[in-house]
């Protein structure tokens, strides 16, 4: 991990300052309505000696997220979208769980007392919140890769500043971060980021033009939100990874290779420069991950189903098809360019995602808006936030203007 991430567990510093194991831990759920937020909600209903809510997050689903702080018993509930306050408010009388809404109130539930923050909000909408949670020094359990991708450098130094403990979620990620030895990172030679190749990986290019939504979004192993599905159908999510370990980790691009591991049983490995490789194993669970960051250093039991690798019999491999998938060069390109890059790249994905997922586009025009947006928004040096809001506005206009060209060559189900 960071040189942050673990040697904070030993180190009392921020509010990432190691609690004795058994003691309750204050958590706030950013983007509790998701997938991530479902998986953490289910966690922490199975260990109510262990954590409370303090404060869960939602874009728009107001009766969901009512729903949800009623039976955790928030003390607040935030619904990013403005106009839906008074539906909130009403959806939550009575039971004494403060409502908010807008995206500042998203920040503040960020900014709130909660020990451990859980960043479950998908896209480069979760960078502000997700950064107001490492500015004050809490313990980020970080699922919202794009924040690494459209800020990284600049994310990982304010966690240096406040002392912020980092612990990731995402299960490759999470997987690395167990098995690599953050006391001598010198041992390391590379990361091996392993992905299931997702629903397509079969698939030919000329079958891959006709591919509907529904089938993009139909993974094979893990259940997710729309966005990371059709990204894993892309492998754009293991280009997004690879900058996300870049960060995490401080690996050189080079050192960060991708496997084709269909099973998803192993989530990821390091190898060291004795030859030996360490693995971390699981079902493909999102649940495993989550609890190892609510838990952490400790761990507690995860309602997920246990491996048995016998009846599993066979894992295999493969490496991933630059020709098919030009996601993973598209992805290494940007790291390797850096700078605002790697935002340009997330931001054009982000736009060229849901233009997919309304059907606007076919499925591999997404690499090619791309490509053309990353051409045409120059690269440079970033040293704020605000110009990584710029830049990835600016990127966003430019992949909108773009579609128009792509228009038409949509899948219909
Ligand atoms: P999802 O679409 O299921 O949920 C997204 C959540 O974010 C929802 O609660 C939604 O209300 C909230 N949200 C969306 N836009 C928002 C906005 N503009 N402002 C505030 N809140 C907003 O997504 P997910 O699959 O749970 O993924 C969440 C993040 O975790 C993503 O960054 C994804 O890459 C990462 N991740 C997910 C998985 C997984 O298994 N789902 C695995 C690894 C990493
Ligand atoms: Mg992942």
């Amino acid at each position: 991990m960071s040189a942050q991430a673990k040697t904070n567990g030993s180190k009392p510093n921020g509010a990432g300052a190691r609690q004795a194991a058994s003691e309750m831990r204050t958590v706030t759920i950013l983007g509790a309505t998701g997938s991530i937020g479902c998986s953490t909600l289910d966690i922490i209903a199975h260990h109510p000696d262990r954590f409370a809510v303090e404060a869960l997050t939602a874009n728009r689903k107001v009766n969901q997220l009512a729903a949800q702080a009623r039976t955790v018993r928030a003390k607040r509930a935030v619904i990013c979208d403005p106009d839906r306050y008074g539906d909130l408010k009403e959806a939550l009388s009575g039971s004494g769980i403060k409502a908010a809404a807008g995206p500042e109130a998203v920040i503040e539930a960020a900014d709130g007392d909660a020990d451990l923050v859980m960043a479950g909000i998908v896209g480069a909408a979760g960078l502000a919140p997700t950064l107001a949670a490492a500015r004050r020094g809490a313990v980020v359990a970080l699922a919202n890769k794009e924040t690494l991708v459209c800020a990284g450098a600049l994310f990982m130094a304010e966690v240096a500043q406040s002392g912020a403990t980092l612990l990731p979620v995402d299960s490759e990620h999470n997987a690395i971060f167990q098995v690599f030895d953050e006391h001598r990172p010198e041992g390391v030679e590379k990361l091996i980021l392993t992905a299931s190749g997702g629903p397509l990986r079969t698939r030919t290019l000329e079958e891959m033009r006709g591919v509907t939504p529904e089938q993009a979004v139909a993974h094979p192993n893990w259940s997710m939100g729309a966005k990371i599905s059709v990204d894993s159908a892309t492998m754009m999510n293991k280009g997004l990874e690879l900058i996300e370990a870049h960060h995490l980790f401080q690996m050189p691009e080079p050192r960060i290779e991708i496997l084709v591991h269909p099973q998803s049983v192993i989530h990821s490995m390091v190898a060291y420069i004795d030859g030996s490789v360490l693995a971390q194993l699981g079902a493909p669970d999102m649940r495993t991950p989550i609890a190892y960051a609510l838990a952490w250093p400790d761990r507690v039991n995860a309602p997920v189903v246990r491996l048995d690798l016998a009846k599993i019999g066979q894992l295999t491999f493969e490496a991933p098809d630059p020709v098919r998938f030009p996601a993973l060069r598209l992805a290494r390109e940007a790291l390797c360019r850096g700078g605002t890059a790697p935002t340009v790249l997330n931001a054009a994905n982000e736009v060229a995602v849901e233009a997919f997922l309304a059907r606007r586009i076919g499925f591999t025009d997404i690499a090619h808006i791309v490509e053309s947006t990353l051409e045409a928004v120059d690269a440079r040096p970033v040293s704020s936030v605000q110009e990584v809001i710029a830049i990835d506005g600016e990127a966003r206009r430019h992949a909108q203007g773009s579609l128009a060209r792509f228009t038409g060559a949509a899948a219909t189900a």
